[in-house]
């Protein structure tokens, strides 16, 4: 049976008091005991948030890191320096990056690969515009974003890899995909998964995002290739975040 995973991305928002707000908050939360839970503030608020959530049920998470272990990098933050502040998971490939950043599915495997030789859970992010969408070429931009990653990897680190399907279209648009056209993709995933190796299929913990919310949580939660959320916007809220915890 695979651990449900919820995972909040503050993306570029988000405080220092915020940070406690939440600890307080999840410290006392009534929680179901089978879930993992990740909380991913901006850099600046790891430090604190590693103190905050120690004895909360919220563990760390990053927003990206650097594919280099350390060097002249201004500006960047490798693996190791993320372990060192409690750091156990990691967001590799978000559309944002991919877009905004214009990291290309060759950094996204270099960092993936940096990331587990820290140690760390790279959460892979992949996903396709409306106008891939609209082009019916969904399953080849997926498939393809997972194909190159997995590619490099051997067994046990694919193993240690969660994804996050996450349609490019409904990030921060509050236009959510329908629980059967998450379901569908995810079913490709864990299919093309299945090639690989049975047992990676039947463990990978996938995880939707894109406006997800605690009034469409249950439903796409509920679909059987579902096993968590990456969640943006909800995440920032206390009350949101733990109802769809
Ligand atoms: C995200 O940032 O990964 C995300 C899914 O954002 P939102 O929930 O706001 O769409």
């Amino acid at each position: 049976m695979r651990t449900p995973l919820i995972a909040g991305n503050w993306k570029m928002n988000g405080s220092a008091r915020l940070v406690e707000e939440f600890a307080a908050a999840f410290a006392k939360a009534s929680l179901p005991q089978k879930l993992d839970i990740v909380l991913i503030p901006p850099f600046p608020y790891l430090d604190a948030a590693q103190r905050a959530f120690a004895g909360t049920p919220l563990a760390l998470g990053a927003q990206n890191l650097n594919a280099f272990e350390s060097g002249a990098h201004t500006g960047e933050v490798s693996g190791a320096m993320l372990a060192e502040f409690g750091v156990r998971y990691v967001l590799v490939g978000h559309s944002e990056r991919r877009q905004l950043y214009r990291e290309s599915d060759d950094d996204v495997c270099a960092r993936v690969e940096a990331a587990l030789n820290a140690g760390l859970t790279p959460i892979l992010c992949v996903g396709e515009t409306l106008e891939e969408r609209d082009g019916e070429r969904t399953m080849d931009v997926v498939l393809g974003q997972v194909k190159v990653v997995m590619d490099r990897l051997d067994g046990a680190q694919r193993a240690k890899l969660a994804l996050a399907y996450e349609p490019v279209w409904a990030i921060g648009t509050g236009r959510t995909a329908t629980p059967e056209q998450a379901q569908e993709v995810m079913a490709g995933i864990r299919a093309y998964l299945k090639t690989l190796d049975t047992a990676l299929a039947e463990q990978a913990i996938l995880l939707y995002g894109g406006s997800m919310n605690a009034s469409n949580a249950a439903e796409l939660l509920a679909q059987p290739d579902i096993d968590g959320g990456l969640v943006g916007g909800a995440s920032l809220k206390i009350d949101d975040f733990n109802a769809i915890c």
